[in-house]
């Protein structure tokens, strides 16, 4: 609206009769945009995004390209279990930060940064240490990339396992390049050879076997070779011409998370693009604040992260999750209700999940039956009295039973309750009420996780309709 100088409510109109109901905070997608705009008389242009990693993250807008500074790499540590990951990031941490730097304790905040000397500049690498690699992946599933270069750990007296090539496929699937690092070398038994060998059968290729995949052999125990490999992660981020403009409101992604009892909540953010500062207001996900204090890998209080450095921040309402992106919004006021709106947005989207596509009734499953498609059917009984509960369990228990399994989550006499609920709508499963009420607020639990609460006086027809689930001929309309 500021840029094509025309009021906000009249681009959400124009929106509204093209069919898309947008509030003044979201984003639109780019050609939706255009749309828009050329509606209005006004010419989109898109500007080219030269370096690729900018273009993956999506950090970048057109405005930073004239002010765009080299940053360092944001590494992450891949590899099999016990291939020595752990090790390799333990022993660069010894090896780079220097004892009695500031603070001196080093912190463990989900990242740190390391400082080299290379070609005569003092440059850094950022290392990933998230545990299980969430950062990696649970956040490309998230379409956000927060790393920049992947080492792959092999052990060289192991070889490739199951996680190296899953490793492999989600680099390569991320896009993401790969530095192999070949560890345990120290090891009378290692193979360094074969080792080059089996990652050729996965299409990384060494470069003095002619391939373009640099592989360091490496020992992390004994800190051999270790500065070699840092070099090789200067060398590629060089190529991959990283920048990023450090002169605006940040922007970058939380890799972790947790509610301190003393501090309140706490969260590790990745500054992507611009500067992060003391005292700005922040939004990460649906959660909201001013920034109190940040805190630096080294336990050092930090003032400004300009991008790829992680801080530890304090000052928000609450936990964010690890994946949620994080904007810096110039007032307070503007983060709330960017906040507020999309903690909406996220109730709005969660109702509609449950409302579609989860929803399991006793009908729906009798229609998968039919379809030969059910193989268990997942029952919650709760009846008047024990008496009952045992009749009824007696009865099914005669139903035949070739074709679909009976599954009895839980039997037990009682009213139906919002536990109830939980466990059916986490298991598929519907719940059977016989002679017995729900407990208040059940209801609204079974209508928000669309799970299917039946009830039944009469056992004949309980167990009639259990029958014809199974046998897929319960009537849909039921
Ligand atoms: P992770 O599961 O990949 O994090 O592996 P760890 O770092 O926990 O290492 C697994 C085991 O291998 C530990 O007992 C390490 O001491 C050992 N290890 C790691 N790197 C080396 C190495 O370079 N040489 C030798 N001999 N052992 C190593």
């Amino acid at each position: 609206a500021d840029l094509l100088n025309t009021p906000e409510t009249d681009i959400i109109k124009s929106l509204f009769f093209k069919g898309i109901a947008v509030n003044i905070t979201q984003s639109l997608e780019l050609e939706t945009a255009r749309a828009v705009a050329e509606e209005l008389g006004v010419k989109v242009e898109t500007p080219e995004i030269k370096s690729a990693a900018a273009k993956e993250t999506e950090m970048l807008d057109a405005a930073d390209l004239d002010n765009l500074q080299t940053r360092p790499p944001v590494v992450t540590i891949m590899g099999h279990v016990d291939h020595g990951k752990t090790t390799l990031l333990d022993s660069i941490r010894q090896s780079k930060v220097a004892q009695g730097e500031a603070g001196g304790i080093t912190q463990h905040i989900g990242a740190y940064h390391v400082d080299i000397e290379h070609n005569g500049n003092q440059q850094q690498i950022v290392f990933l240490d998230t545990p299980g690699h969430e950062a990696f992946t649970a956040m490309r599933a998230r379409g956000t990339r927060v790393t920049d270069i992947a080492i792959l750990v092999v052990a060289a007296d192991d070889g490739v396992q199951p996680q190296t090539r899953e490793a492999i496929s989600h680099a390569k699937a991320a896009e993401v390049p790969i530095i192999v690092a070949i560890n345990k070398i120290d090891k009378p038994e290692s193979n360094p050879e074969r080792i080059k060998q089996e990652l050729t059968e996965l299409g990384l290729v060494a470069e003095d076997w002619g391939g373009d995949t640099i592989m360091v052999p490496v020992s992390a125990l004994k800190g051999e070779n270790l500065d070699n490999l840092l070099e090789m992660i200067l060398l590629v981020a060089e190529i991959e011409e990283l920048s990023a403009n450090p002169d605006r409101l940040a922007k970058g992604t939380v890799i972790e998370s947790n509610l301190d009892r003393a501090r309140g909540p706490v969260a590790t953010l990745l500054v992507q693009n611009g500067t992060l500062r003391v005292g700005d207001n922040i939004v990460a996900g649906s959660v909201f604040g001013k920034i109190r204090a940040m805190v630096g890998d080294r336990g050092n209080k930090v003032e400004a992260a300009t991008p790829s450095f992680a801080v530890e921040v304090l000052g928000l309402n609450d936990v964010p999750e690890a994946g949620d992106e994080f904007d810096v919004y110039p007032t307070e006021k503007e983060a709330r209700v960017v906040a507020e709106a999309r903690a909406e947005q996220q109730r709005d989207s969660r109702l509609q999940q449950a409302m579609s596509s989860r929803r399991i009734t006793l009908s729906s499953l009798s229609a998968q039956a039919q379809e030969g498609e059910l193989k268990e059917l997942n029952l919650i009984l709760k009846a008047d009295v024990h008496g009952s509960v045992e009749a009824i369990l007696g009865s099914l228990q005669q139903l035949p039973q070739n074709e679909v399994q009976l599954r009895i989550l839980l039997a037990a006499p009682g009213e139906v309750t919002e536990t109830d609920v939980d466990l059916a709508a986490a298991s598929g499963a519907v719940i059977i009420g016989f002679n017995t009420t729900l407990a208040s607020g059940s209801r609204q639990a079974a209508d928000r996780e669309g799970v299917d609460i039946r009830q039944y006086n009469i056992i004949y027809k309980l167990l009639d309709d259990i029958q014809g689930a199974m046998e897929g001929l319960l009537d849909p309309e039921e």
